[in-house]
C-alpha cells in the first residue's frame, strides 16, 4: 500500500512558503480512505473505494482559502462528489495544497495526475470532459512531481515573510 509522506508535502511547502488566501486557483486535497469501502457519492450512487490515499483536483476561482476551509470543515451542504465523499465514515482529508493562478487549470492538472493515478470514474468531472478528478494513488510522485503547488495555510495571523 502506498502512503502519502506528509514530510515530503512538509519539506516542499516550507520551502516555496504559503499561498495568498485571496487568490485564485487550482488546488489539491489528499484523502485517506482508512478501509475497503462502498460510500454514496450524489447521481454517481454507490461507489467502490479500495482503502488508500487519493488526490482530488479542484479550482477555487473565488478564493482558495475560503474552499479549502470549507472542505476542511465538518458542517456543510453537501452539494459536490467531494462532499459526500469526505463525508464518509473512515474518510480524512490530510493535507492541501494550491497553485495560484488565474486561469482554470483543473483538468490540465487532472490529466497529469491521470498519467500515475486510477481514475475513479465520473468523480468531480460533471462539467468538464474528464474522465474524472479524484485519482486513487501510490505514493507521494503524483503530487510532488506537479509544479507550483504550495501547501495552504489559513490565515489566523499574518504571515511573516522571509
Ligand atoms: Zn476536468
Amino acid at each position: 500500500m502506498g502512503k502519502i509522506e506528509m514530510k515530503d508535502i512538509k519539506k516542499k511547502s516550507a520551502a516555496s512558503g504559503g499561498v495568498n488566501p485571496c487568490q485564485k486557483g487550482a488546488y489539491l486535497l489528499l484523502v485517506k480512505i482508512s478501509k475497503d469501502t462502498k460510500i454514496e457519492i450524489g447521481a454517481l450512487s454507490k461507489l467502490f473505494f479500495e482503502k488508500g490515499t487519493y488526490v482530488y483536483v479542484g479550482s477555487a476561482m473565488n478564493g482558495i482559502e475560503k474552499r479549502v476551509k470549507r472542505h476542511f470543515g465538518k458542517r456543510k451542504k453537501i452539494f459536490w462528489h467531494i462532499d459526500y465523499l469526505l463525508s464518509a465514515p473512515g474518510v480524512k482529508l490530510g493535507a492541501a495544497l494550491a497553485k495560484p493562478s488565474k486561469l482554470r487549470e483543473e483538468c490540465k492538472i487532472a490529466n497529469k495526475i491521470a498519467l500515475e493515478g486510477i481514475p475513479v470514474l465520473g468523480f468531480g468531472c460533471s462539467d468538464c470532459n474528464c474522465n474524472s478528478h479524484l485519482f486513487k494513488v501510490d505514493g507521494t510522485s503524483a503530487v510532488t512531481n506537479l509544479k507550483g503547488f504550495r501547501k495552504v495555510k489559513f490565515h489566523r495571523k499574518k504571515q511573516i515573510s522571509k
